[in-house]
């Protein structure tokens, strides 16, 4: 039998039951994990004798490696390559933020250097939105919640990760126990991240929202919107067909009454498709009774012939201008980090050498690895 990862919380619990084994001692078997990556078992100290036979005869500290880590020239993302058991890859983007830059009342601000994970939760993504580059590779596996928790695992060991956002590889409502099973470990020691710390971004499965605040209290929720009407949702982003904008909205509106937490609001901006005067009224009237953020996205075009193109500084101040002076909405436009490395939004997708396109990177980014690196940013879509 294939070993499976010693973060597959359930399979972990179960075998520790069957065998009479006190659940107390796992938490301890992630800790020292975390701290030795490449451990074996026996070297976990003051562990009772069924423990590590236990260990060694089903699981493994992890079952990914990590395949390079590639920093962008500023530094400010790494983008990390991960190789699963099965042979796939995924990406995961560490991106760092300097809470100091920029001034407070004519002072510094408070604050310090903070990191979040950008995680994955599939192989692939059935949604098929077409601005996006994963959405171009299709759907091949669901990860397991040891998976998805190793990402968080191999990052810490290069940044010390704050958040965590679940907008990676894959539509993360559409593998809903893994990611309920990951999240609840990164909640817990030795992880112990605050779910208001990690945020889940859907195109917006409404089924799986209207579980997730009973699931999981006080987590961030983002709803990849992208467009103010069903029809243009539709166009860019197929799988919304399943998902009228009607039904989702009133799942959002009980999804607030229950959690009382402000929905964070992804829509991106794509030049004259959905970024003009008008659709900014309409997306003001959509949302004016939610406490939401909207977050402005320029798009990242991922490929020369990409059929769409980046919005303007202008339309998007526009934009912005309108849903915050008409509708009173607090918006944001995303501060685009990781260009250079593909580690931005809509970017991951896995390229290797016999796997697909492969495009490499002269003089961009440095990796730590001393695999070839190679990337995307000549993707058909
Ligand atoms: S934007 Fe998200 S949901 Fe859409 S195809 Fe890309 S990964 Fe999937």
């Amino acid at each position: 039998m294939a070993h499976k990862s010693v973060f597959d919380a359930s399979a972990v619990k179960s075998e520790f039951e069957v065998a009479g084994i006190n659940p107390n001692f796992i938490p301890i078997i992630w800790k020292h994990v975390l701290q030795n990556p490449n451990c074996m078992w026996d070297e976990i100290p003051s562990l009772p004798v069924a423990v590590y036979s236990l260990l060694r005869s089903k699981f493994k500290p992890s079952t990914s490696t990590l395949h390079s880590a590639l920093d962008s020239i500023d530094q400010t993302t790494t983008k990390l390559l991960i190789k699963l058991k099965n042979g796939e890859f995924v990406e995961a983007v560490i991106m760092r933020y300097d809470t100091r830059l920029g001034k407070y009342n004519g002072k510094p601000r408070p604050g310090g250097l903070r990191s979040t994970l950008c995680i994955s939760s599939q192989v692939g993504c059935k949604m098929g939105c077409n601005f996006c580059a994963t959405g171009s590779m299709g759907f091949k596996s669901n990860l397991s919640s040891g998976e998805i928790l190793e990402q968080l695992v191999h990052a810490t060991r290069i940044a010390s990760i704050r958040n965590v956002v679940f907008m990676g590889m894959g539509e993360p409502l559409n593998n809903y126990s893994a990611v309920v099973e990951a999240i609840r470990v990164m909640t817990a020691p030795p992880f112990q991240l605050s779910p208001k710390k990690i945020t889940i971004s859907t195109v917006g499965v409404i089924h799986a929202i209207s579980k997730l605040h009973r699931d999981i209290p006080n987590l961030n929720l983002a709803v990849s919107l992208h467009a103010p009407v069903q029809e243009i949702r539709c166009q860019i982003m197929p799988a919304a067909r399943a998902f009228p904008l009607e039904r989702l909205m009133n799942a959002l509106r009980d999804y607030q009454a229950c959690s009382q937490q402000k929905i964070f609001i992804e829509y991106i901006m794509l030049d004259g498709v959905n970024d003009e005067e008008q659709h900014a009224h309409q997306l003001g009237k959509l949302l004016e009774t939610f406490e939401v953020v909207v977050n402005l996205i320029p798009f990242n075009p991922i490929g020369s012939l990409s059929r769409y193109k980046t919005s303007d500084d202008q339309k998007v101040a526009i934009f912005q201008i309108i849903l915050r002076g008409t509708y009173n909405i607090r918006t944001t436009v995303r501060k685009q980090m990781g260009q250079d490395i593909s580690g931005a939004c809509g970017q991951l997708v896995v390229n290797l050498p016999g796997k697909g396109l492969v495009v490499n990177l002269p003089g961009k980014g440095s990796s730590r690895s001393a695999d070839h690196i190679t990337d995307i940013e000549d993707l058909r879509i």
